[in-house]
């Protein structure tokens, strides 16, 4: 039996050699079109031509510039006809029952498809949707949100499709990216048996996003601050989701956050 390669020639495909310049960055991964927005915003950049003098590159960039403003003045008129008391509320501070882990992919954001308001939900978002122990960024989002702002709920939300993951399973020096990307090439490592018997290769990149988010929502409850809270007050509750950009959907990987809590804190136990 031909033993299956890990790195598809999809993925191959969308890897662009690296460049002198500018540096090396993801192309996009897939033709689906962004989710439908309600604002008006245009795609940038839709307009540019190599071909362009630079007067007018710079009337355009002027113009994206302007576009967003006053979409900014429309969408704060349009929240004080709906709701008067709604920026008095807004900025008499927050106390969300959300943290929300996703990927910055421009095409999952977080609270349009959860439909959460401003004040809801506390947001990171980084490559792949990762939660390093050694990233000071994403811990101390994690521990401000669980001591300070005492979410309810943490959510590590990957997508199928994930730019960052399909990077990660390319066999190629891809510079800075590289000790983030080690990150979920190690969960491959993990996985590693399961991962080489499933032949088709967007099938099994969609399952190391499922796994990655997995490992990632392990990662949070080894923190001291989750466990710490949950012995305390019984919450937060961690779960892993992943959003599909082909029907708009979140799937809930389920989860069990307690049986996770338990297995992890034979080694992990940070409560006492
Ligand atoms: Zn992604």
């Amino acid at each position: 039996m031909c033993k299956p390669r890990l790195i598809p020639s999809s993925v191959l495909r969308h890897i662009k050699p690296r460049p002198a310049a500018p540096s090396p960055r993801f192309t996009p991964l897939s033709t689906t079109p962004a989710p439908a927005s309600t604002t008006q915003i245009r795609p940038l950049a839709s307009w540019w031509s190599s071909k362009m003098p630079p007067s007018d590159v710079a009337k355009h960039l002027q113009a994206d510039h302007d576009h967003i403003f006053e979409n900014n003045r429309k969408w704060a008129a349009e929240q004080k006809v709906k709701n008067p008391a709604f920026f008095d509320k807004l900025s008499s501070g927050q106390e969300p029952d959300y943290l929300w882990i996703g990927c910055s992919d421009s095409r999952v954001p977080a609270e349009q498809i959860t439909g959460l308001g401003p004040g809801e939900c506390f947001i990171h978002r980084n490559i792949a949707n990762m939660v390093p122990n050694t990233d000071l960024n994403v811990m101390s989002v994690v521990n401000y949100a669980v001591n300070h702002l005492h979410v309810k709920h943490i959510i590590v939300c990957g997508h199928y499709g994930c730019g960052g993951v399909k990077a990660a399973l390319t066999p190629q020096d891809l510079g800075i990216l590289n000790p983030w990307l080690r990150n979920i090439r190690d969960v491959y490592r993990l996985y590693e048996t399961e991962l080489d018997a499933i032949e088709d290769a967007e099938k099994r990149c969609d399952r190391v996003v499922e796994l990655n988010v997995h490992e990632q929502c392990r990662n949070i409850i080894k923190t001291a601050a989750v466990q710490q809270s949950y012995a305390q007050n019984q919450y937060p509750i961690v779960h892993g989701w992943v959003f599909d950009m082909k029907d708009g959907l979140l799937k809930d990987l389920n989860i069990d956050f307690v049986k996770v809590l338990g297995q992890i804190q034979k080694i992990y136990n940070l409560t006492g």
